[in-house]
């Protein structure tokens, strides 16, 4: 059984520690969009998070996410239309394909066989590359000397490259080396979105220069899976 959806009063209660957190964490001039991630949870979830005021709301898995999409259209279609879906887990081209135009940002464009589906199926889309900043080997994301190729093979079919997208360290190790080379990443290409940071790890990559978290369970509490 999945748990109880978060109520609205529970979400905006932690959406505004969550506003705060950040805004301590960041620097004056640095615009920090929040991600909602809202994976394994159902439509009345969804609903609730976008009652709160989040609208930018991150899955990652094809079919729960088209399946969620459906149900919403149907049963709250004024949501619908509000949320714009952030597509944050591993990608294979037929799963581009199945999504079409229901992602507003794919952030996890790892390799050209992707670059090349996306821009067949949905051209001018607006993408990040992840990157392994890792090195961990089960982790998806190009290796971070393979981002210049893969920018210019998307901007030259059309893509809207609009940064880069990194997890953290998955063994508890210190996040920051990781944040830090995405960043540098960025600062090389003159790529402006940095997405990092989930909730265990988001301050430390707010402070390393973060312009988008991707926040799950600190907003809408535990899950009964990944
Ligand atoms: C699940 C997930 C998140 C959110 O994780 P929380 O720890 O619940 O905040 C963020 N990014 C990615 C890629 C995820 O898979």
């Amino acid at each position: 059984m999945a748990p109880t959806p978060a109520t609205v009063e529970q979400i905006t209660a932690r959406l505004a520690d969550l506003r705060q957190r950040i805004d301590a964490a960041r620097a004056p001039d640095q615009a920090v969009a929040i991600v909602a991630v809202t994976k394994t949870f159902g439509p009345e979830l969804v609903a609730n998070a976008v009652a709160a005021g989040l609208t930018a709301l991150g899955e990652n898995y094809a079919q729960e996410l088209g399946a969620k999409a459906e149900e919403l259209r149907e049963r709250f279609p004024d949501v619908a239309d509000r949320v714009r879906w952030h597509f944050i887990g591993g990608l294979q081209s037929n799963k581009i394909k199945m999504l079409g135009d229901l992602v507003d940002l794919w952030q996890t464009i790892d390799r050209r066989s992707l670059v090349k589906e996306l821009a067949k199926r949905q051209p001018g889309a607006g993408m990040l590359i992840q990157v392994n900043t890792t090195d961990e080997s089960q982790k998806s994301g190009c290796a971070p000397a393979d981002v210049a190729a893969l920018v210019d093979d998307a901007s030259q079919r059309g893509l809207d490259v609009r940064g880069l997208m990194t997890i953290g360290p998955t063994d508890g190790s210190d996040p920051r080396p990781a944040f830090d080379l995405l960043r540098r990443l960025g600062e090389e290409h003159g790529l402006i979105e940095l997405s990092m940071g989930m909730s265990g790890d988001y301050e430390i990559a707010v402070r390393h220069g973060a312009t988008m978290v991707r926040i799950g369970s600190d907003l809408f509490g535990p899950r009964d899976r990944v």
